[in-house]
């Protein structure tokens, strides 16, 4: 991948021992959905406290934090900030204090509504906003619902009826925790046991990296309260289907992650395979541009029966290209993060695979290094089709300017690349790799039709 960033990852454990040091293994684990700012907030002797900061989860949550923060319930949040939003004012969790007590939000996606709701809450009941995040207008609505009907789950479902978008939430009221996932399911969250507790989290990969079982996904529209030993469930099933966002798949989670029972392995494994019976070439062998093309380029090279070779030594200690906020810092970045391995590329007719392109520059940068490494032809083949739509949903792709495939066709594309070919997955290719129906996906950027009305958009159930 070569553009753009995700959000956020949220967790939420409930235990009979202080959840600091396991939230930070599972905040640790879901790093890769947000790099610059990682926060914990938990409940102890009818307070909350909450450690948070700008960086990475090591920096942002010092160990010598860590160790005082008791406390047997607790939320915690990864965030990637877009732009204007790096203060750590905007960190999560936010806690909030109402008559109800202290209310605690994680908070992944993005509210659609927010700007609307705002306004109307300064209008109608004076509200101010102290920060740019939508977990600030979540918490004060929550809040707001407490207050009036007193039942969590009551109040929650209140909250839920107003906003618009993709969430996945963890929340804590006072000393009860709930994982909450949007009617539509643009995000994942899936519930685990662990030793002498119940863990809600983005990705199933924190649950195994806590030794504990997964137990399921969270179903759209479902809130579920957390206790130390068990789970319950409030489900609305929403009239509409799903819109699962299919970059969770093809880029952002991890491979060892199990998202809403599909694999994010094998799925791109899968999506590999459908590209080579799409977009077969004539090479030598096949790479990935790692890490996140891995899967797709052995799903590549199996059904082609070419070869698969490592032809880039990744610097592991730099971090996702498309997650640095600049254009410049990730030009610098990608210079000094990988490097061909000359001897497997020399001489070589090589495919290289991506999941995706969204502004096509690291990729020209890395075609042009194979090249000088000795490469005598490079084949570009791709995950996903042209990203050509915003995302609404939670994921910095906020302009159509961005995307090259809205500015040059393929072949020019191929040509700015300076490959030899280019080929794309096309979209039912994709969506039969995910081995869901294409009505429960959302493919808004690839398809600009969108599964819930957006002003100036066209959306699917119009
Ligand atoms: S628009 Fe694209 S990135 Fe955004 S939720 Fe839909 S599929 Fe995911």
């Amino acid at each position: 991948m070569t553009g753009p960033k995700h959000s956020c990852g949220v967790v939420g454990i409930k235990a009979d021992f202080d959840i600091a040091s396991a939230m930070h293994t599972a905040l640790m684990i879901i790093q890769h959905r947000g790099q610059e700012s990682a926060g914990i907030t938990a409940y102890n002797d009818g307070s909350m406290e909450t450690v948070k900061g700008n960086g990475l989860v090591e920096t942002a949550i010092p160990k010598e934090d860590l160790v005082k923060l008791r406390g047997k319930v607790g939320v915690g949040h990864v965030r990637y900030s877009a732009a204007g939003q790096k203060d750590v004012v905007n960190t999560q969790p936010l806690v909030a204090t109402s008559s109800f007590g202290s209310v605690a939000v994680a908070h992944n996606g993005d509210i659609t509504n927010s700007e609307q709701l705002k306004q109307k809450y300064m209008k109608e009941d004076g509200w101010t906003f102290h920060t740019k995040s939508d977990s600030e207008l979540i918490n004060k609505i929550l809040s707001k619902h407490l207050s009036s009907v007193g039942d969590p789950v009551k109040a929650i479902r209140a909250t839920m009826s107003e906003l618009d978008g993709a969430y996945a939430l963890t929340i804590l009221i006072n000393d009860r925790l709930f994982g909450v996932r949007d009617p539509y399911a643009f995000r994942p969250l899936c519930i685990g046991k662990i030793d002498g507790g119940i863990i809600v989290v983005s990705e199933s990969a924190a649950i195994d990296a806590l030794r504990g079982e997964f137990v399921r996904d969270l179903e759209p529209g479902e809130i579920c309260e957390i206790t130390k030993d068990t789970y319950k469930s409030d489900i609305v099933k929403p009239e509409h289907p799903r819109a699962m966002c299919m970059f969770e798949w093809v880029y952002f989670a991890r491979p060892d992650s199990v998202i809403d029972d599909r694999g994010v392995y094998e799925v791109r494994k899968r999506i590999g395979e459908v590209l080579a019976r799409e977009c077969p070439a004539d090479a030598d062998l096949v790479m990935p541009i790692p890490d996140s093309g891995r899967a797709h380029a052995i799903g590549y090279a199996i059904q082609m029966g070419l070869p698969y070779e490592e032809g880039f030594m990744k610097n592991r200690f730099a971090g996702r290209t498309f997650i640095l906020p600049e254009q410049s810092q990730r030009e610098f970045a990608v210079s000094t993060k990988m490097i061909p391995i000359g001897r497997t590329v020399k001489d070589k007719r090589i495919v290289i695979v991506d999941d995706s392109i969204v502004r096509g520059t690291t990729l020209k940068k890395l075609v042009a290094m194979l090249r000088k490494a000795g490469a005598k032809e490079v084949h570009v083949r791709v995950g996903s089709p042209p990203i050509i739509a915003p995302c609404y949903y939670g994921v910095d792709m906020t302009t159509r300017d961005q995307f090259i495939a809205n500015h040059y066709s393929v072949e020019e594309i191929r040509e700015i690349l300076g490959a030899d070919s280019i080929g794309y997955i096309s979209l039912d290719g994709m969506v039969e790799a995910f081995g869901f129906k294409k009505e429960d996906l959302c493919l808004a950027c690839t398809n600009a039709i969108y599964p819930t009305r957006i002003e100036g958009e066209e959306c699917r159930r119009d």
